[in-house]
């Protein structure tokens, strides 16, 4: 039988049926607006496209993926969820879930065993959001063979993802995500689209991740050992905050400065990611 998720009195009815509590903990603000999954599902997939999704909550987002896509593997932490996703999903043969943290599952050995039939693999999420940046993180850095990430996060958190570098909304995460993957705003999601509603707007955004690098650079751990200490102090110069991370001495970092034309009085938020490879070059 198929569940009209669209609805959410039906959200509710299947909540409140499995004695469902909502967890704050695990970023558990469901959706209850009926167009938000759709425009997800269409902007993530097609026919051809695998797909993993991260949180599938009840499924709302999950059977728009897999009415669209060729197969679907929704990863969710929740075991409470499995009575009630069993009944949402128990309709779709191309979609499966994986009870486990997103954080700790080999998503290339998943990606190997199970999408080997399908043309492109893409993630599609409406994310936790205590873990939104450690999620893409991970996604962009261990160089999945992906080939977007479609997610909603908080709107704030979008902001800074797809900020314009450089420019004063530039945090450590927004270089990190450029260097990997070109980020694009699709749409907004008001508060009230959730239940329960969290206390911020939400918005879509979308990664096409990069067949190279944005810039070239010769010891990328350098790069973002860098960036992060850059950005831990960003009121400071970039010398004194960089230097009190510890990642490199004031002496080096200045000369290295110096040798690249760099005012000394510069900050984190000043430089482009090719100013901050080539100061990682020379240090
Ligand atoms: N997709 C559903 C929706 O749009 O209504 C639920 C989204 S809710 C914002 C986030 C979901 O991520 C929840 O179902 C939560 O249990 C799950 N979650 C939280 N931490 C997780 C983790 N580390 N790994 C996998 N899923 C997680």
């Amino acid at each position: 039988m198929k569940y009209d998720l669209s609805n959410k009195r039906t959200i509710e009815k299947l909540l409140s049926e499995a004695g469902f509590t909502f967890k704050k903990s695990l970023g558990q603000n469901f959706l209850t607006d009926p167009s938000v999954c759709p425009a997800m599902a269409d902007a993530a997939a097609d026919a051809d496209t695998g797909v993993i999704e991260i949180g599938p909550g009840v499924g709302v987002l999950t059977v728009e993926l897999a009415e669209i896509a060729k197969k679907v593997i929704a990863v969710e932490l929740d075991e409470r969820l499995r009575p009630i996703l069993k009944k949402t999903l128990e309709d779709y043969t191309n979609t499966s879930v994986i009870f486990s943290d997103v954080l700790k599952l080999d998503l290339k050995k998943l990606i190997e065993d199970e999408f080997g039939d399908c043309k492109r693999v893409v993630i599609c999420a409406n994310l936790p959001y205590y873990i939104t940046s450690p999620i893409i993180m991970s996604l962009l850095e261990s160089r999945l063979p992906i080939d977007t990430i479609t997610v909603m996060v908080q709107k704030e958190a979008a902001e800074r993802l797809i900020a314009k570098i450089p420019s004063r909304d530039v945090g450590a995460v927004t270089l990190a995500a450029a260097f990997y993957a070109e980020g694009e705003l699709l749409f907004g999601v008001p508060r009230d689209s959730f239940t329960p509603a969290p206390n911020v707007d939400s918005a879509v955004i979308q990664f096409k991740i990069r067949k190279s690098s944005a810039v070239n650079v010769r010891d990328e751990k350098l790069l973002f050992r860098l960036i992060r200490g850059a950005f831990e102090h960003r009121r400071k110069t970039l010398v004194n905050s960089v230097s009190a991370s510890g990642v490199v001495s004031k002496e080096r970092l200045t000369k290295a400065l110096g040798e690249l034309d760099i005012p000394l009085t510069v900050r984190a938020e000043q430089l482009s990611l090719k100013q901050f490879a080539e100061i990682a070059d020379r240090i």
